[in-house]
């Protein structure tokens, strides 16, 4: 899979993604990142991209010919159907199922903005959707970008080693992750549930199981509306509030 990120500082997403499991994906072939300065396809002596808002106000915003030239750089090299994501506060609420329906493309485009965002002209020539990584406000959109290029990138097969499935994550199933123990047995006197050394994988997973649906309850409720529960998950969440 390839991501094309639009972006004033491609540094920050080359060196942002070069690590850990992503870094190994890249290395082994199996994503390739492609930062494009958006810079570069200025017509300014100064290499400028950005400009004073018309009706006045704080800040600058992005020109949108530098991005338009910039998408128009690569675009006839992009598989058909290529999405262009805008990374935006106002954006849909990125998730654990749009990542999954974005690790499925072969290409994806990111358009990250900077100072107070881009043209609207140019979002509306080139962008396909605006996502937002919460409700709050950051300066650019090169960290929503590299939150999305690991999300989906660690969906691709082959990206995560054996040992590192994703399958049981938190929002797989629409649950969180029940909790995580390691070595020693004994920490500042705390223990861990005798169940997880039982030996007996039918009983660790039913453990896991409650607890993930336990800690949903408890901490994202939200989330348990839209599970598919079984009537036995109906039946232990009823009988865990009633405790
Ligand atoms: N003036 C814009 C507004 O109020 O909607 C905010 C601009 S913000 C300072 C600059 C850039 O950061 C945006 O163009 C966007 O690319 C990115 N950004 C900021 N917050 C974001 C968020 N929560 N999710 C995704 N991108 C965000």
């Amino acid at each position: 899979m390839r991501f094309y990120v639009l972006t004033l500082f491609p540094e920050m997403i080359t060196n942002g993604l070069s690590h850990s499991v992503i870094g190994r994906g890249i290395e082994n072939g199996l994503i390739e990142i492609v930062p494009v300065d958006i810079r570069d396809f200025s017509k300014d002596k100064h290499r400028h991209v950005d400009d004073y808002p018309y009706g006045g106000g704080a800040g600058m915003v992005m020109q949108p010919q530098p991005i338009y030239d910039a998408y128009m750089s690569f675009k006839d090299g992009l598989a058909e159907n290529t999405p262009v994501l805008y990374m935006s506060p106002q954006g849909r609420p990125f998730d654990q199922k749009k990542a999954e329906e974005l690790s499925k493309l072969d290409d994806i485009v990111i358009l990250c903005g900077h100072y107070e965002g881009v043209d609207e002209r140019v979002i509306e020539e080139i962008v396909t959707e605006e996502i937002s990584v919460g409700d709050f406000v950051l300066t650019g959109g090169e960290l929503p970008a590299m939150c999305i290029i690991d999300s989906v990138s660690r969906l691709i097969s082959g990206v995560l080693n054996k040992d590192e499935s994703f399958i049981d994550e938190s929002f797989s199933d629409g649950l969180l992750e029940y909790p995580q123990y390691t070595r020693p047995p004994v920490f500042n006197g705390r223990t861990i549930p005798e169940v997880l050394t039982s030996g007996h994988h039918g009983k660790v997973a039913e453990w896991r199981h409650q607890k993930s649906l336990e800690r949903t309850a408890k901490k994202r409720p939200d989330l348990l509306e839209k599970a598919i529960l079984t009537d036995k998950d109906r039946e232990y969440l009823k009988r865990m509030n009633n405790e």
